[in-house]
């Protein structure tokens, strides 16, 4: 029998790197991807994804399968729906577990991640998407899960490990979830620390981590200054920021189906997504006939001055933003504060305002929705634009007008344009298409997906292998 003493040496020395490996992360991880510090994070992220490229295409088929199942099993999902909404103080249970899910069932895997070929008489060319190699991603207080489990199935897919930079004030739920995710991969056979974090989330570690060589894409979902800061990084990032979007209604839209389309969607998760309807821009012919069918869907008129005086108070900061403790609240939570009783299926607090108004220019991601009136669809379509404040993020518009829809899709320049449906079915709930919770305006990937974490990379065979 004839021994390869050369190779059986390697295979020796690469175990016991390995172990040594393991032994030097065992004193500094909690397990399940959670360290100490962000440096051991990196570290083991690294070796996870290097172990990972020797993974085949069906090993990452299985992982992603593994990340949804774990997520749909039905006592994780209700934990971490329910401690998001307990742990953040915003939004609602129900929607949670809807979120939640459709980030599991609709996020992209491998199958996004189609080939180019190209082939003449020089031979063949393909074009593949290929890992960027650690990716960190800082993940939202208003989608803290959602985030995560989107983001971990494209990220995978695309054959990438992950640092998640969570929001400290989800802290607790994001690394359950980043735990349970872990544990699943693990006993499928997937690398160890594919996904990690640090145990202690602040912005100083989301700074450790974008400053860590080891991180090669950066992708932020949040805010404008953190979008900011990672396209100042000098490293390859994605930008999903924040919205405003406007609702236009005019003549020829169907009223009444468009009343209860806005209301759905200004509250869902009590208008926590970055896509829900901010503010309604309306033609002042049918304004009062679309106002009185919110009212019949569950939307509350506060028409007294003195009562929206006392609403501006009471959720806007000093700086005319939202304040946190009232975003993501109910209406009836909000109305409970300026005194007004009301039920559940109060949904949303409306009011007709001025273009002007904070209420109207803000993201508030509150279910405080104000109306404008405007004389026609064409001034509609401008204003709507101007509140928009060229996030490029989302705009809806409910019409039978063609050219007025067509007017309004080219000109707004948003990523995601509803016509005639609530705002989420832009993400694939009664629209067509697949979701993500991770929209890029800023930086063009628009609805992010395992190619929009992935390089191409050509590779060229000269000579034969065409088939022509
Ligand atoms: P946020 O900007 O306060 O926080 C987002 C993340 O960035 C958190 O993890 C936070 O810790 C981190 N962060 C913020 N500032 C930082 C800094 N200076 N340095 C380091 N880290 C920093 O946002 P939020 O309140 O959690 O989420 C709401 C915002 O996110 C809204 O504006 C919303 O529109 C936007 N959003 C956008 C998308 C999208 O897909 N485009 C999705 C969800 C939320």
């Amino acid at each position: 029998m004839n021994i390869d003493v050369n190779m059986i040496e390697a295979l020796v020395k690469k175990v016991i790197e390995n172990v040594n490996v393991n032994a030097s992360l065992e004193n500094k991880e909690y397990g399940y991807g959670i360290f100490e510090h962000m440096d051991d994070a990196a570290e083991a992220a690294t070796i996870a994804q290097q172990k990972y490229l020797n993974c085949s295409m069906s090993d990452r088929a299985k992982y992603v399968q593994v990340i949804r199942d774990v997520v749909l099993k039905k006592e994780n999902l209700e934990l971490i729906s329910q401690m998001a909404v307990e742990e953040t103080g915003m939004g609602k249970y129900e929607h949670k577990l809807i979120k939640n899910a459709l980030a599991a069932n609709k996020s992209p895997g491998i199958e996004d991640l189609t080939t180019e070929a190209m082939t003449g008489d020089d031979g063949l060319t393909i074009v593949e998407y290929s890992p960027f190699g650690v990716i960190g991603a800082i993940a939202p207080t208003t989608n803290p899960t959602e985030t995560i489990i989107s983001n971990s199935i494209g990220m995978l897919a695309a054959g990438n490990s992950v640092i998640f930079s969570p929001h400290p004030r989800a802290k607790n739920v994001s690394l359950t979830l980043i735990k349970l995710i872990n544990k699943g991969l693990e006993e499928a056979g997937a690398p160890r620390n594919l996904i990690v974090t640090v145990k202690e989330p602040s912005i100083e570690n989301t700074n450790k981590m974008m400053a860590h060589p080891a991180v090669r894409m950066l992708v932020a979902t949040g805010g404008p200054a953190i979008v900011k800061t990672v396209l100042s990084s000098g490293k390859k990032a994605i930008g999903a920021g924040a919205g405003n979007p406007p609702v236009v209604v005019d003549e020829t839209a169907d009223i009444e189906k468009a009343a209860a389309d806005i209301v759905d969607g200004c509250s869902f998760d009590n208008n926590l997504p970055c896509i829900a309807e901010k503010e309604v821009v309306a033609v002042d012919s049918i304004a009062d006939y679309l106002i009185f069918n919110m009212k019949k869907c569950g939307a509350y008129e506060v028409k007294d001055q003195a009562l929206i005086s006392q609403l501006e108070e009471l959720v806007l900061n000093e700086k005319g933003g939202p304040k946190t403790n009232f975003v993501g609240k109910s209406a009836q939570h909000i109305l409970s504060h300026v005194g007004i009783q009301v039920g559940p299926e109060v949904r949303v607090i409306l009011m007709e305002a001025c273009k002007e108004h904070p209420f109207v220019q803000e993201e508030l991601m509150m279910p405080i929705l104000p109306v404008v009136r405007v004389k026609d669809v064409d001034e509609a379509i401008q204003l709507a634009i101007k509140l928009e404040h060229g996030n490029r993020h989302t705009a809806i518009m409910h019409s039978r007008n063609v050219d007025k829809l067509t007017k309004m899709a080219k000109l707004i320049q948003t990523t995601i344009f509803v016509k005639n449906g609530p705002s989420y079915a832009g993400i694939g709930v009664g629209g067509e298409g697949y979701t993500t919770f991770t929209i890029a305006g800023p930086t063009g990937e628009g609805l992010t997906s395992a190619k929009s974490f992935a390089r191409k990379r050509r590779c060229v065979l000269v000579g034969g292998l065409d088939v022509r």
